[in-house]
């Protein structure tokens, strides 16, 4: 456990400013800030503007669903018509907007941003056209997990289709990696070996009935596709990555999750993982749970936790007061971040009996996982980073240089599938309070990295 010694406290902290200076230093260059990424001005204006933020966000959602450039350039007029004070460039557009025949270039500008900006952060349209990103990043050190987009399906056949889409990727990616040169820092933990194929897989696309009011039949439906999915990862020495969503699900995909890799035929394998949100104030049982489950398992390889902050922090607000409930997360940023801490002192102090993912861009986060890991005597090698592709490239690059196992979160499929992760990646960053948004304001380093 944690001692609350002051002078060692003081250690920690002194050693946590060390860390992240060092890796502050190692980012490759300011000119590749990741709010850029966001592009430029209109992230910028939106991250000022409330209303202007809702009005980019409607017209991101609907960009896959127009029918023509025209109807694109329609939709962005009508959004920017509801901001009352246009910024000029955007007012400007508005009243081209409004000649029909100069329509389809607004049109076309507006798709080609969209498109652009989707690009950052969606590395292929098929895991065939995704290989040589991942094997560029492989080269540079960093493993990847690979993310079919397709989220919440309202269909079995449409379930059946990501099951097949994830299968699929399961095997063109291992045949691809099995060339890679050896790479012993993303290979081997004190544990053993470490696949190199890492496939992501949603809960709420492997079933149509995931529902919080009858989880039974979601859970019985998602097992039959996970099943499959699971042996064959077996077979082929990958590793499957359970993704969390929202709260109306998670207690149904961790009952799934335990259920289903408790049983004989998995108990040995594959390798696999699941995600646990820090931002819920009952995530200190959840992970108490999951614990209890890995040391009385016996499974092995070790179930790995990716430990997040939770990216539905706004929908679990809404909902919450909509019903009059209590709010699950918190609402002080300051206190999740706490709690991440906590959570990851409790999860590396747990090692062997489960694999340790910190997975957050923030530079304080993960500079306390990696002094907290060093000062309970652990080597590096028994702690993974892991950043979000388009997001933590720079924090990335900076952890692969000081030689940590850094995975990046690679996000495959089409622009219409990949709308409501990029809205979700948009309504995150341009939040005054996330560490990104701070970073790119200038926040002094020593601010940045100041105990939450
Ligand atoms: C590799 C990877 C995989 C991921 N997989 C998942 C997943 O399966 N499920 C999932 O839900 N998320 C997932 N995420 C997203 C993650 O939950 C975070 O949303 C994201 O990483 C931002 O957190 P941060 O630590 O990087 O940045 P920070 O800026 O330090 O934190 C931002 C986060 O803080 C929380 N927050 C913001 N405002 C407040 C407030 N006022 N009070 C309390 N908390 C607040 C929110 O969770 C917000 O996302 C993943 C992230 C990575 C890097």
């Amino acid at each position: 456990m944690t001692d609350s010694n002051p002078s060692a406290d003081g250690e920690l902290e002194r050693s946590i400013r060390e860390i992240g200076a060092d890796l502050a230093s190692a980012f490759p260059s300011n000119a590749r800030h990741p709010l850029r990424a966001l592009d430029s001005r209109a992230m910028d204006l939106a991250s000022a503007d409330q209303e202007l933020k809702a009005a980019l966000f409607r017209f991101v959602d609907v960009t896959p669903a127009c029918r023509s450039l025209d109807d694109l350039a329609r939709h962005l007029r009508e959004y920017l018509r509801e901001v009352p004070d246009a910024p000029p460039p955007l007012a400007a557009a508005m009243r081209i907007a409004d000649v029909k025949a100069a329509r389809p270039a607004v049109g076309a500008a507006a798709a080609a941003g969209v498109r652009h900006m989707a690009h950052r952060f969606i590395i292929g349209e098929t895991p065939a056209s995704a290989l040589g990103v991942l094997r560029d990043l492989w080269n540079h050190g960093v493993a990847s997990s690979v993310d079919l987009l397709g989220e919440a399906t309202v269909t079995q056949p449409e379930a059946d289709r990501y099951a097949a889409r994830c299968d699929e990727a399961l095997v063109e990616l291992s045949r691809a990696e099995r060339d890679w040169p050896s790479r012993d820092v993303l290979e081997r933990d004190g544990i053993g070996s470490i696949p190199r194929t890492n496939v992501s897989v949603k809960i709420s696309a492997l079933t149509p009935l995931l529902r919080p009011d009858a989880p039974e039949l979601g859970r019985r439906d998602a097992a039959e596709r996970l099943r499959p999915l699971l042996r064959h990862a077996d077979e082929l020495g990958a590793h499957i990555h359970i993704d969390m969503e929202s709260l109306d699900s998670r207690e149904a995909v961790l009952d799934l999750v335990l259920e289903v890799l408790g049983e004989e035929a998995f108990i040995r394998g594959p390798s696999a993982g699941l995600v646990l949100q820090a931002y819920l104030r009952d995530s200190p049982e959840q992970l108490e749970r999951i614990l209890q489950w890995a040391s009385s398992s016996g499974r092995t390889p070790p179930l790995t936790v990716r430990l997040v902050k939770g990216a539905y922090w706004d929908h679990e607000l809404v909902q919450a007061t909509q019903h009059g409930w209590p709010a699950p997360v918190f609402e002080v940023k300051a206190e999740c971040d706490r709690n991440f801490e906590a959570l990851t002192r409790r999860l590396l102090e747990a090692r062997p009996a489960v694999r340790v993912a910190v997975a957050s861009h923030n530079l304080r986060s993960v500079a306390h996982a990696i002094a907290h890991s060093r000062r309970l005597g652990g080597q590096d090698r028994d702690l993974e980073l892991q950043v979000l592709r388009g997001l933590g490239d720079q924090l990335q690059d900076a952890l692969a240089s000081r030689g940590f196992r850094v995975r990046t979160y690679c996000p495959v499929g089409d622009l219409v599938a990949g709308m409501a992760y990029l809205v979700r990646r948009l309504l995150e960053n341009t939040s005054n309070e996330s560490f990104l948004h701070e970073q790119a304001r200038g926040v002094p380093l020593e601010q940045l990295l100041a105990a939450p």
